[in-house]
């Protein structure tokens, strides 16, 4: 126990020196954590422990050697952080891409038919079957507090729903610094949620085809048609990538994970044609000089031409494209600053500390109003993890 202890101090390395100032909650989380720390062999342990704190490059140097292979994994530790490949983090990034499985496969990701709106659509389809009523435009102005609990919503619309219980699935900034008045709020809990990065750093350009795009390594319709397209030839690329929007610029030479979702779901383009979604890095949310028409051309303009180096054929077949900023994701999700997760999967936002320290189990300081969005453990996604958990969590204190 005391060599496990002393390998996850580094981890627990926020926890107070007081024990009189944990909570029974915090004393049993860390238990659980210690005894599940003890569990492991000692190899595990520093495995766990450079995982969690090293670079997706460093990572990928240790067990690869081809420039494209560690260039296209190395991206999927960068996807949504305001990092590059080569900062210390961005392995556990790269591990969160990889979490979990669909339908039994381990490490998969899976296309939505009907796009990730199908997602939403399934649930609210259960959801309805069993009784729940879903209200749409209807935006929340203000949770209305009641005797020191939250007590339900008031919507922009004058309307006002009371409630037992009330839990935010908006970002951390909306949930806690908007819906709720910060007098609900202790001092420290406001000052860490207003720390809470959520700088936007992609962008997404979809494009309309009249045609599939011929790729020079394989030339044709193939394969990779049908499978997503990583545009990361090296560690270097996507770190040069970085270096721009480091200093405030969309990157000059982007990094880009493409798809074809006409390619595996036909309805989403009429007969012969297609659409190209590209998800692009880096674009800053707060680009230099501001995000104006000729700033999102230009933008759409190094995409395309990025593309072109790989697709010679790519400018004859666009019928159309729509590039949204960081900027744009916050105005059409109504995500606060644009980023994709809610707030970056910075080693000090994760796990306990995803969204505050000692707020991280789905409960807030404000009875009765809980917290379950990408914002919270174990971040975003479409998996619905921090929402299923949210819920367990409200059961138990329902009973
Ligand atoms: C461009 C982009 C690409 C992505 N690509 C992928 C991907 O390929 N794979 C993947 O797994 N994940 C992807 N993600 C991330 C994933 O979509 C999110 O992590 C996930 O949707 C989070 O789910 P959530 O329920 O926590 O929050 P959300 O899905 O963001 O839902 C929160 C809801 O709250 C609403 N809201 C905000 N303010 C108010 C208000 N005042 N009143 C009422 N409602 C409000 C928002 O409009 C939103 O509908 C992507 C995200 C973006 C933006």
């Amino acid at each position: 126990m005391a060599r496990a202890a002393k390998a996850i101090k580094p981890i627990i390395g926020l926890v107070p020196p007081d024990p009189s100032s944990l909570s029974w909650r915090d004393m049993k989380g860390l238990l659980k954590l210690g005894q599940y720390a003890h569990s492991l062999s000692e190899h595990e342990l520093y495995r766990i422990a450079k995982l969690v704190t090293q670079s997706s490059a460093d990572l990928l140097e240790e067990w690869f050697e081809l420039d494209p292979l560690k260039g296209t994994k190395a991206a999927s530790g960068i996807i949504g952080t305001y990092l590059g490949p080569r900062s210390p983090g961005t392995a556990y990034v790269l591990l969160h891409h990889y979490m979990g499985e669909i339908d039994g496969a381990f490490r998969a990701w899976g296309f939505a038919k009907n796009g990730t709106g199908g997602v939403t659509a399934a649930i609210a389809s259960s959801a309805r079957a069993l009784g729940v009523e879903i209200r749409t435009n209807a935006a929340v102005d203000k949770v209305i507090v009641r005797g020191g609990r939250a007590a339900g919503v008031a919507l922009a619309n004058g309307d006002e729903l009371s409630a037992t219980v009330v839990m935010s699935a908006a970002d951390p900034k909306r949930s806690f610094l908007q819906f709720v008045d910060q007098q609900h709020f202790p001092d420290e809990f406001v000052q860490a949620i207003r720390n809470f990065r959520v700088r936007g750093s992609s962008g997404k350009i979809n494009i309309a085809l009249s045609g599939l795009p011929d790729f020079n390594c394989l030339p044709g319709e193939g394969p990779l048609h049908r499978g997503a397209i990583s545009i990361s030839p090296s560690i270097e690329y996507v770190e040069r990538a970085y270096d721009d929007a480091k200093y405030g610029n969309f990157s000059r030479q982007p990094y880009m994970d493409i798809i074809f979702p006409s390619m595996i779901d036909r309805d989403m383009a009429p007969p012969g044609h297609h659409v190209m979604s590209c998800f692009v890095q880096y674009a800053p949310y707060d680009v230099a000089g501001g995000w104006d028409d000729a700033k999102k051309d230009a933008f759409g303009e190094t995409v395309i031409a990025t593309i072109e180096k790989y697709a010679p054929n790519i400018r004859k077949v666009i019928v159309g494209k729509q590039v949204i900023t960081p900027q744009d994701i916050e105005r059409i999700a109504g995500i606060t600053g644009g980023n994709i997760f809610h707030g970056e999967l910075l080693l000090h936002q994760l796990f306990f500390m995803r969204p505050a320290p000692q707020w991280a189990d789905f409960r807030t300081p404000l009875s009765g109003y809980y917290f379950g969005a990408a914002g919270a453990h174990p971040g975003g996604g479409v998996m619905g993890a921090a929402g299923k958990m949210a819920a367990t969590e409200i059961l138990k204190d329902w009973q």
